[in-house]
């Protein structure tokens, strides 16, 4: 069984996000970009299942500018066998990449395709969900437990919903979403930083993959939230339940 792990570069999770002094976006110019921590934790998983004797490949996806080379290195050298790049330069929106896998899965055929519940610049949440529609696969998102039975046939996905935790059974070929609590995903050692460095990185454009890239959104412009006002620090919970009351009127 092979698993397609779709990997995406991000403003590294430490870092204090930044605008463009033009407001057209987030800064990404000399500001450190580290793999997407839920896609992260959707290589964490592929690999423990090919560990555990279930999937014989696990190959790392990344679309995007040519630096997304680097997520696939991280890629390789936590374990995943090969890597696909599909290079473009431009903005890219769920929907674009949402058809690239589309094109990506027809080509290589896995029977999983496990992504990130979202990435955490564009916090969009659709990718995945986008894939499994176009695909008309089945599809779990926000995965915090993943279960294969013993033929690959199907598998059983425990998924965080806002009342707790909601089991569902997919049949395979399916695609997983991944929650932060799905497992805790490994550091890549310096041996196989080193190994990984030979490793072939496959290099595609959206046009190999007769896909056009064309949007039908525009971003206007992108702001900070308004600065909070400085708290205070009450003497008592009479005074809380007075300000509360005559104040913000909440209660
Ligand atoms: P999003 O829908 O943008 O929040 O992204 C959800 C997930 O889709 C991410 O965690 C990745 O696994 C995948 N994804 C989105 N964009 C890309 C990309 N450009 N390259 C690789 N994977 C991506």
């Amino acid at each position: 069984m092979k698993i397609l792990v779709a990997v995406k570069r991000v403003v590294d999770y430490a870092v204090k996000i930044r605008l463009k002094p033009d407001k057209s976006g987030v800064e990404t110019s000399n500001v450190k970009m580290s793999m997407n921590p839920f896609c992260e934790i959707a290589l964490e998983e592929a690999l423990r299942i090919k560990e555990s004797g279930r999937a014989s490949e696990v190959v790392a996806v990344s679309v995007g500018q040519a630096q997304c080379t680097d997520t696939l290195r991280t890629g390789l050298a936590m374990g995943a066998d090969r890597a696909i790049h599909v290079e473009y330069p431009g903005t890219l929106y769920p929907l674009s990449v949402a058809k690239i896998f589309k094109a990506l899965v027809d080509a290589e055929r896995p029977a999983l395709l496990l992504l990130g519940k979202q990435a955490i610049d564009d916090d969009c949440n659709q990718t995945g969900q986008m894939i499994a529609g176009l695909l008309k696969w089945p599809q779990a998102t926000f995965a915090s437990k993943v279960v294969l039975d013993e033929g690959n046939k199907v598998a059983t996905v425990d998924r965080e919903v806002d009342g707790g935790l909601e089991t569902l059974s997919l049949d395979l070929p399916a695609v997983i979403t991944t929650d932060l609590r799905l497992n805790q995903p490994r550091y890549a050692t310096l041996p196989n930083i080193m190994k990984a460095k030979s490793k072939v990185i496959k290099k595609l454009t959206p046009l190999d993959l007769n896909v056009e890239i064309r949007s039908d959104l525009e971003v206007v412009q992108v702001t900070e939230p308004p600065k909070r006002q400085a708290g205070v620090i009450l003497s008592s919970v009479d005074q809380l339940i007075d300000r509360l009351k005559n104040e913000s009127r909440v209660i």
